[in-house]
């Protein structure tokens, strides 16, 4: 996920606790994240009902522990530098693999991600977002390294999302320069493995939980823009189409897709429990 070049958004702070080996950094236990470069302008909305198709979909869509393949070390192999891929190269959509080692090799890959997403403005950057699919997350909501706390999130999971939903302007690294509203649930409750393999389970509110569904999303192969409404994606169509043509232009293929030939209500929205 991208900040904002004026900024980091919106939103207003009413963090929730955060448990100390929730942090990359040991000794960072009693610390929380920054809030103090944001302003409070988040927009409620009104509360969303989830359907029951919604619901459905978005669980074909997304992951059963039990169907997870679990990476190899080659699904793993990486050389720096790496570089954001960007909309519509097929990696954003690909399945990404369940981590089961905790070893020096994915230490520095989470090294490398924090590196790359401080250099490009980022505030959270998934795993597939540097083409490599597998379910890997890192952020940090201030965005600067040294200030607030380096998030990782291996094999993430939600166990619950809040009914309060909230509209906020997002960006994304693997859609340079552009900038929507989404809505999203106010606060999820999660588990996941730290980068030692240690399961934790949190609650996350406001900017956190803002960038954690963002990634999470990013590890179930959907892409912010599936998430907008028709007329918030009708003010960014352009912007779609220039990447969908620039990645044609560099690869020499036809874009695997197109915002002009989705079909309406045809992504998965909804946020059922994975
Ligand atoms: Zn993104």
């Amino acid at each position: 996920m991208a900040a904002r070049a004026a900024g980091l958004h919106t939103y207003s702070p009413s963090l929730t606790l955060l448990l100390p080996f929730f942090h990359r950094q040991t000794g960072l236990g009693t610390s929380f994240f920054c809030f103090n470069r944001l302003s409070s302008t988040a927009r409620l909305s009104s509360t969303a009902k989830l359907s029951a198709a919604a619901v459905r979909s978005q669980a074909k869509r997304g992951f059963s522990f039990k169907e997870d393949e679990v990476a190899s070390p080659a699904d793993l192999h990486f050389e720096a530098p790496l570089k954001i891929v960007e909309y519509p190269d097929p990696i954003l959509r690909a399945k990404n693999k369940r981590i089961d080692m905790f070893d020096e090799n994915l230490k520095k890959l989470v090294d490398v991600m924090f590196d790359l997403m401080y250099k490009t403005d980022g505030i959270g950057l998934s795993a597939p977002q540097v083409g490599i699919n597998v379910q890997l997350m890192v952020f940090n909501p201030v965005g600067e390294p040294g200030e607030g706390e380096e998030i990782v999130l291996v094999n993430p999971r939600v166990n619950k999302y809040s009914k309060k939903m909230v509209l906020f302007n997002e960006g994304c690294l693997s859609f340079p320069r552009i900038h929507a509203d989404v809505e999203r649930p106010e606060s999820v409750k999660i588990d996941a493995r730290d980068i030692n393999g240690a399961r934790f389970t949190v609650n996350l509110s406001g900017l956190p939980a803002r960038v954690f569904q963002h990634e999470f999303d990013h590890l179930q192969g959907i892409l912010f823009f599936d998430r907008m409404t028709e007329e918030v994606l009708d003010s960014i169509r352009g912007d779609l189409q220039a990447l969908e043509n620039k990645y044609e232009d560099k690869t020499g293929l036809l874009s695997p897709e197109r915002i002009e030939t989705r079909k309406r209500k045809n992504v998965a929205v909804g946020f059922g429990k994975s």
